[in-house]
């Protein structure tokens, strides 16, 4: 029995499956170049049983086909994240256990030292494959597929074990809600050592048997070229990546903002995820691409859990309703359900829920409550649709008995006329517990003393929202994924 994945590339055989900067990749060859690296991966093994493999390739065909060679052995994949420095891969591949490493000649030094030192099995994906396919596992699906690492805010990054029928639930769910088809054509810009380029983007898109057209880099300007080609029907991205587009949609010229805004028409779907979409920016998209973002949320553990929905009414600021299969509940801090209009952290059971921390049962039994894995994010449901309020660790700040979301207070810091970005974060403080401080970005040529900006804001929060040290800085310090790093942000305050 094969994996689905592969019984449903089989049925597109000869269709485009992926399209890199250099060339296009049908069904057919995904299928023969993965089999021929499962091959080269078994060595003279019938099975990795869920060996680990530790892989780091740059996005493109490559990447793909050695994810799938491993799955077909039967291994673990661990994608490892190309802008890491050498003590976070190793950590990667220490923490995973993995003991075979493959890398694209770009990183050899870095990991082949790494393999030699631990004596693990090195392969460079510039080595010749096998010339003939030997026999492939059948890998059942209950198997472990998947390592991907997640940071909490105090730790080191844990390894979150997906296996085939999570991924398997996770890509139906989505593929059902927003009506995927072998039609569609989406851009792929996004991190592939994170959940949202694996599954929600590469993995739907191949599942549906659509087009995954990889860009090795980003690039914002190549990004907007694709986009005008006209060709795709989907995109996917985070806030971040929406905002630099609407820079250079805003420095292009008249002519070639025309082109740009009627590429985007030729779409079907774009959304947007993994952090929170800021309104000013959606409302700044829809009028440069006529697309009211699909805003979604989810998190490494779970999969996707919230939806927009791809017909009904989207609201600015809201994430929807569950997806299919996933059930989604509220509770307090005493564990009890809250109702519509108060807020509650987000506990989810789905066929999609990871199946454990890898090595770290205590994690793992101290994330579940009753069945319900807890996230840790604290929403509250208005008008039937869920708004998320943010992390509970760092977005929930407690400041002289109140309890406020940084979230909130962003969104309204954001229209002041001098902010360009913002982060709030609550810092220890003997006085108030914690105290609401926001870094900024200012627009160019502007400046902003503590004094004006607090007066502005009396009229904008209740005032004990309205944080009570800023900090200008030139940029927010943020991951690979674009993501604010909220800790880092509170340590700014800590060094001034
Ligand atoms: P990750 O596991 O890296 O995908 O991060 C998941 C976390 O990102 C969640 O626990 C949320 O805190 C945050 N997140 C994801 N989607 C959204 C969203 N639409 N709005 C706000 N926060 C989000």
């Amino acid at each position: 029995m094969n994996l689905p994945l592969i019984t449903c590339a089989e049925e597109h055989n000869e269709k485009i499956a992926i399209v890199t900067d250099e060339r296009a990749f049908s069904y057919r060859n995904l299928l023969h170049i993965s089999s021929l690296i499962a091959t080269g991966l078994l060595h003279d093994a019938e099975d990795l049983q869920e060996q680990r493999v530790a892989f780091l390739i740059p996005p493109g065909f490559e990447y793909v086909a050695t994810q799938w060679g491993i799955w077909r052995a039967g291994g673990i994949a661990v994608p490892l994240c190309i802008s890491h420095p050498r003590p976070e891969l190793e950590y990667v591949i220490t923490n995973s256990g993995a003991s075979i490493i493959v890398a694209h000649p770009q990183f050899e030094d870095i990991l082949r030292l790494i393999a030699t030192e631990k004596n693990l099995r090195f392969i460079l994906t510039s080595e010749t494959l096998p010339n003939h396919v030997s026999p492939l596992p059948n890998v059942d699906i209950k198997r472990r597929a998947l390592i991907l690492y997640t940071s909490g805010t105090t730790g080191k990054p844990k390894g979150v074990v997906i296996t085939h029928d999570h991924i398997q639930a996770q890509v139906t769910s989505l593929i059902t809600a927003w009506e995927w088809t072998s039609d569609d054509s989406i851009l792929h810009i996004l991190p592939l050592h994170h959940i949202h380029g694996i599954i929600n983007v590469l993995t739907c898109a191949l599942w549906a048997g659509a087009e995954c057209h990889i860009l090795s880099k980003f690039d914002v300007e190549t990004v907007w070229n694709r986009i005008c080609e006209g060709e795709l029907t989907l995109f996917m991205a985070v806030p971040t990546i929406y905002v630099k587009l609407i820079a250079a949609w805003e420095k292009a010229s008249k002519e070639r903002q025309k082109i740009m805004t009627a590429g985007c028409g030729k779409m079907r779907l774009m959304v947007s995820g993994s952090a929170a979409l800021p309104v000013q920016v959606l409302e700044k998209w829809q009028s440069i691409s006529g697309h009211f973002l699909l805003e979604r949320y989810g998190m490494t553990e779970i999969g996707m859990a919230l939806s927009n929905p791809l017909h009904g009414q989207r609201y600015a600021g809201y994430v929807g309703q569950p997806l299919p299969q996933v059930e989604v509940r509220l509770v307090d801090e005493s564990g009890e359900l809250v109702p519509p209009g108060i807020p509650g952290e987000i506990q989810v059971k789905s066929p999609g829920v990871f199946l454990e921390y890898w090595q770290n049962p205590q994690a793992t039994d101290k994330a579940f409550r009753d069945g319900w894995f807890c996230t840790g994010d604290t929403a509250i449901v208005e008008n039937d649709n869920y708004r998320i309020l943010g992390r509970m660790s760092v977005d929930i700040i407690k400041t002289g008995g109140y309890k406020v979301s940084a979230l909130e207070i962003e969104e309204v810091l954001r229209t002041h006329p001098d902010i360009q970005e913002c982060a709030v974060v609550g810092v220890a403080d003997l006085e108030w517990g914690e105290r609401v401080c926001a870094a900024l970005v200012l627009r160019s040529q502007r400046q902003l003393t503590l004094e004006s900006f607090r007066s502005w804001a009396k009229e904008q929060l209740a005032v004990y929202k309205i944080p009570t040290r800023i900090i200008i800085v030139d940029e927010l310090p943020r991951n690979a994924m674009g993501k604010v790093t909220k800790p880092k942000v509170v340590e700014l305050f800590h060094i001034k």
